[in-house]
């Protein structure tokens, strides 16, 4: 994902980019294009990107484990400065941008941020109910009749103690 900051004037622009998740390195889970929906402002001394990129994902519910697909969306901005010194800056979203350079590429910038909007718990839906841990029947979709006592756990190791003492 390439801008070409040269054919800009100075001032904000909106654009969207759209590349294939295959050409930024995105696989497995990802399929189709990255969109990334950039503000760009632009100034005699920096360039400030505000991105927010959209990608759709496949993969099984954790709770029920239906084939899902979903949007993954992140958001985030990152400052160019031109200069002529070479400091590699640690910071993330603040740049250096070379007299020579007429290009910024957002390759690996979006790579990133694609990975890091990846959820821990990934669900179809966020109010997926799961599947019933007795009887395995997906409860989005059906209601069984298994008693369910939640707090169980929490008294199994006294009933155990009172089992063992009354042996
Ligand atoms: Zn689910
Ligand atoms: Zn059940």
């Amino acid at each position: 994902m390439i801008i070409k900051y040269t054919n800009f004037s100075n001032g904000v622009h909106e654009f969207r980019l759209t590349e294939p998740v295959k050409k930024l390195g995105l696989v497995e889970m990802f399929f189709g294009n990255v969109d990334l929906d950039v503000k760009m402002d632009k100034s005699s001394h920096q360039i400030v990107l505000d991105c927010d990129l959209c990608v759709n994902y496949k993969f099984n519910c954790d709770r029920c484990n239906s084939d899902t697909t979903r949007e993954l969306k992140n958001h985030f901005q990152i400052s160019y400065m031109f200069s002529k010194e070479k400091t590699d800056s640690e910071d993330y979203n603040f740049k250096i941008l070379s007299p020579e350079q007429d290009k910024i590429n957002l390759t690996e910038d979006v790579f990133e941020y694609v990975n890091l909007a990846i959820p821990l718990k990934k669900l179809c839906n966020d109010e997926c109910k799961g599947l019933c841990p007795r009887c395995g029947k997906d409860l989005n979709i059906e209601t069984c009749n298994c008693e369910i006592k939640p707090n169980n756990d929490i008294w199994a190791p006294l009933q155990k103690l009172k089992e063992n003492f009354n042996n």
